[in-house]
Formats: C-alpha cells, structure tokens, sequence
C-alpha cells in the first residue's frame, strides 16, 4: 500500500494493463486496450452468425477486430431465428461474415444479398469443414462440435483478417496457430474418452453434439427420425418417441445427451425418462453459454460426457 501511495498513478496504470493482459479472450480487455491506446486505429468489423464463431473470430482477432454475434441468446433456437434490420446493417458494414452454412442460418446469405455488400470475405463453416452429408440424409450442420473442423476455421479465419488488415497478418496467424494448439490438447482429451469407452451407447434429443460423440468412439442409438424431426421442428411420431423412450426403460444407453437449446414437449418427456432410470443426463447447447469461450466450453462438454460415461 506504501508503494502505492509513493509511485502513485504509474504503478497503477501498470497494474491495470497487467490486468487487461492478463485477459486476452474477453472482449472487455479488448476495449480497455482500445481506450488505452489514445488514438484508437480501426478496427475490422466482423459479423457472425452465432455467437460461438463470433468467439473464435475475437480469439484469433483480438484488439484488431469488431464482433458482432446476430445469435447469443441462449433462450433462442437458431435453427428458427427471425432476423432483423439491426442484422441487415451490421452486415452491410461487415469486411469478413462467418456462417455456419448447411441450412443452419441462411438469413446470413439472404441479407448478404440484399443489402448489397460487395466487400466481405464470407466464410461458410460447413464448406470449410468438408463434411458429407449423411447417409441417406443431409449434413450434419453442427460443425463446431467438430475440432478439426474449427482448426481449419480458424486459419481461415485468420486469413479473411489478413486480407482486410495486411499490417496484422503475422498476429492473427499466431493467434490462430495458439487456438489450434489447444484445439490439439482437446483433441487428445477425446481420444482418451475413446480409448477407454469407445462402444458405449448415447442417445441424443438432436444431432447437436454427434462429431463429439464420433470422436469419441460413442455410438448414437437414437432413432434418426426422433432426432431429426425435433431438429426441424417436426411434429414427432407417436411410434419414434416410444422407441427413443425405451432406450431408457431397457437401460440400452449410458447417457442422454439433451439439447437445451430446442425443447418441447417430447424431448421432455425423453429427458423425463432417462432420470426415471437414473441416466445421467448431459445438456449441451446451440451457441456459447454466458461466462465460456469456445475452448472451455468445448472443455466442459467433454468432460460432462466423459463423467456421466463414468457414472
Ligand atoms: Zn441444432
């Protein structure tokens, strides 16, 4: 406190930056060191779909970028997201727009359109992914479930920024290669998963969590007209919800993997069952709950599915 007193406002400021440092991810730091720096220089401006790629695009931009997420709140399901004239403008002024594609947010490509903006680099999760869709169906467009396919976002990501702000190349590049690194440990954490439970059943209210479940050797034994009909809003069959309920009555899975984000009443009743058997169960969501970013959340997902594998 002595110290303080004696060197005074320096010393503060010093704390404070150290402070801001030591915080890079949130977008608070990011408009500390903006205000701090006296003459502010431009920042991109970034529109994305959902807050999760919004997070992603923060990470690897830093002070150097603007973010706007047309989709975080957590109460909103996204497959069915009415956009707005706010999301309109925010597009017509964004330099790099990530989608995820595969049908998930189409309004992103139909305000693109009208709103006449010739400049941005448009990245589409999905394509950047290469994933195929499934047999018989179509994609399974919950792509940031998949690690690798988010390693390869993020050096897009990264090269989107460059072309809109060459001077910043070589940090978004680091940024994005320290992004990837962690992606890497994750990666790991899923083997291990696999490694000692590959086989074991899941069930799923929606295909949300599927790359998760794949990489970690698990095998979805729910009924794909279940899932996909509450995915799409569908009424579901009387005949598909009483086969996804006895896979909890006849104890044929190890876990619930429960989408929060797109309940209704038959997910409800499935979510009902599996704690009449006492099978744990996992929520996992659409966009990026308050509080996380991208790598702890991807964190707490894996960790949720390996205890409840464990109970
Ligand atoms: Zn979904």
């Amino acid at each position: 406190m002595k110290v303080l007193s004696v060197r005074g406002p320096a010393m503060l400021m010093g704390l404070a930056l150290a402070l801001a440092a030591g915080c890079t991810s949130s977008s608070d730091a990011v408009s500390h060191s903006n205000a701090q720096s006296g003459a502010p220089s431009p920042t991109i401006p970034v529109v994305a779909s959902t807050n999760v790629y919004g997070d992603i695009v923060q990470q690897i931009g830093g002070g150097k970028v603007t973010v706007v997420s047309i989709i975080s709140d957590p109460a909103q399901d996204p497959h069915s997201y009415e956009a707005s004239t706010q999301n309109r403008l925010e597009l017509s002024k964004a330099k790099v727009v990530v989608e995820n594609g595969g049908g998930y947010d189409d309004f992103v490509g139909r305000m693109l359109h009208s709103a006449k903006n010739a400049a941005p680099s448009v990245i589409d999760a999905v394509k950047v992914s290469g994933k195929a869709p499934r047999a018989g169906g179509e994609v399974n467009e919950h792509v940031w479930y998949d690690l690798p396919a988010m390693g390869k976002l993020a050096d897009r990501v990264a090269d989107a920024l460059a072309k809109a702000s060459p001077a910043d190349a070589d940090v978004f590049r680091h940024n994005a290669k320290t992004f990837k690194d962690r992606l890497t440990a994750l990666e790991r954490e899923e083997r291990q998963v696999k490694a000692e439970h590959a086989g074991a059943a899941v069930a799923v209210t929606e295909p949300v969590p599927l790359y998760m479940t794949e990489a970690m050797g698990l095998r979805n034994k729910t009924p794909a007209d279940f899932s996909q009909a509450v995915e799409e809003g569908d009424d579901v069959s009387t005949r598909s919800l009483q086969r996804t309920l006895s896979l909890f009555t006849h104890e044929q899975v190890k876990a619930l993997i429960y989408n929060k984000q797109t309940s209704g009443p038959p997910t409800e009743k499935v979510k009902a069952a599996a704690e009449d058997s006492g099978i744990p169960v996992v929520p996992v969501t659409e966009t990026l709950p308050q509080g996380e970013d991208y790598l702890s959340w991807m964190v707490a997902n894996i960790g949720a599915i390996k205890s409840a594998l464990e109970r």
